[in-house]
């Protein structure tokens, strides 16, 4: 007898059909969204800093406070399937926008490989080179901008 081959659910599942669970765990917990990103008050053009949120653990990626992360952070943004068609501001590595895009997930997401494993070794979390916001004077952040380069960050200079 021949074994039925199935499909993951995310190539069977469109994003906006997804259970709650199922859309949680499309995040690969990169951190990138986690970042401080400032905006250019002429062009609305959105420049990502390496500075990351205070609330986050930048060792594990992880937020220090997600179930009350927006009373304690007035910022922080809950991704929803109704905003798909906005994802343009996430970096092109995110997991939404990457399987909004091309229907698929990288072959380095943890619910391909089963761990974070492949995400850490290519070095795809933000843990290499974040740094806390509080430690930086909100006077020199724009000294922080960086530019994703194949998902990695590199210095940016918007002057
Ligand atoms: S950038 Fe996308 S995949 Fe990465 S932590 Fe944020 S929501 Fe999750
Ligand atoms: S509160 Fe948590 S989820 Fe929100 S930006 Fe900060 S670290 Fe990220």
């Amino acid at each position: 007898m021949i074994a039925k081959r199935y499909e993951p659910f995310w190539k069977t599942t469109a994003l906006e059909k997804m259970s709650p669970a199922q859309w949680e765990s499309i995040c690969d917990g990169c951190g990138k969204c986690c970042l401080q990103k400032l905006q250019d008050d002429e062009t609305e053009e959105v420049f990502y800093t390496n500075l990351s949120c205070h609330q986050l653990n930048i060792g594990s990626c992880q937020c220090k406070v997600y179930e009350t992360r927006q009373e304690k952070v007035s910022t922080c943004i809950t991704l929803t399937p109704d905003q798909l068609d906005e994802f343009h501001w996430l970096p092109d590595t995110c997991s939404y926008r990457v399987l909004h895009e091309t229907k698929d997930l990288p072959n380095w997401h943890p619910l391909v490989v089963g761990s974070h494993k492949e995400m850490i070794r290519q070095g795809l979390t933000v843990s290499h080179y974040a740094v806390n916001e509080e430690s930086v004077d909100e006077e020199d952040w724009e000294t922080h901008i960086i530019k994703w380069v194949h998902g990695m960050p590199e210095p940016y200079d918007i002057t």
